[in-house]
């Protein structure tokens, strides 16, 4: 694992939700894995709220979210990080990479551009900036490759894979991978935990961390857990909100999804008592090879 920098050396892990809605039991596993994974190795475990997508924040989600990490006894460490805050080091990455003239405008739509592969329809148009459009970063033709602590070696050649990728929306805001990889270099990530749903997304990240110049953490995708329909558990499917469950009930479900099964000792323990017995006994190891699972019944 490579330090974020000379001085912190030790293990830094963060949850970062969006506030598009309440939590659902696919991020409380996201929360819960990577929370385990820090302090399991005495790490500091950080929470950011993504809220650089205007249109998709729910008013009220983001205080809703803090209260049920808390009730799920899931404390972080130190302040929560506003995404919106740190627009100024947005505005800077994004600069930097204009200045090494990596990026280009696009006045492509997004039903234009689609949801595939970027074939550079404006990659060699020299549009200005008075051109309304979002603005794409150059990839390279050549494999980016790392090591997920789950899923194992990735490797992936960006060119073939997705091509030019946007990185500062035409809405004039960051677009996602700009906004995660300058937070996470700033906070000093040494790993990042997260759904399964963004091993997709995690070499363009990687690619973009280059470009910077930023140290890339080590990654750990965990497995995404479905609803009874087989699709992703998300605010957009209408996933149920964890707040009107028992927390306990809510944290031996995710235990169980990721494989720790908390002992019938602990039948009716506090949260507290539930994680301090997963700190104890957390190995990525026990957690279900499959990328993804079904999530129980009730919770799905
Ligand atoms: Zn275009």
């Amino acid at each position: 694992m490579r330090p974020a920098s000379a001085e912190t050396t030790a293990y830094r892990g963060r949850f970062a939700p969006s506030p598009s809605g309440d939590l659902h039991f696919g991020s409380v596993v996201a929360a819960l894995g990577s929370f385990l994974q820090a302090r399991a190795q005495g790490g500091e475990w950080l929470l950011r709220i993504e809220n650089i997508d205007p249109p998709r924040e729910v008013p009220g989600a983001a205080a809703s979210i803090l209260h049920q990490l808390e009730r799920l006894g899931l404390c972080w460490d130190g302040e929560v990080v506003y995404q919106r805050d740190r627009e100024e080091a947005h505005r800077a990455a994004f600069a930097e990479l204009k200045n090494a003239g990596l990026l280009y405008r696009c006045r492509c739509s997004r039903r234009v551009a689609g949801p595939g592969r970027y074939p550079g329809t404006c990659a060699q148009a020299q549009l200005g900036k008075e051109v309304s459009g979002a603005d794409r970063l150059r990839v390279d033709n050549r494999p980016i490759v790392f090591t997920d602590a789950l899923r194992g070696a990735v490797s992936e050649n960006l060119a073939e894979r997705c091509g030019d990728f946007v990185i500062w929306r035409a809405e004039n805001w960051p677009a996602y991978h700009l906004a995660v990889v300058v937070d996470d270099a700033a906070a000093g990530i040494t790993e990042i935990v997260r759904g399964g749903d963004l091993l997709d997304v995690t070499t363009r990240q990687i690619y973009l961390q280059q470009c910077l110049g930023l140290p890339s953490p080590a990654y750990c995708h965990l497995p995404l857990a479905l609803d009874l329909d087989g699709a992703k558990l998300s605010k957009q499917t209408q996933a149920a909100p964890v707040s009107g469950l028992a927390a306990e009930r809510v944290l031996s479900a995710a235990l169980r999804f990721l494989g720790h099964p908390p002992p019938d000792s602990l039948l009716g323990a506090t949260p507290e008592a539930l994680l301090a017995w997963a700190v104890a006994h957390w190995r990525l190891a026990l957690i279900p090879p499959d990328d993804r699972c079904p999530a129980p019944a009730d919770l799905a």
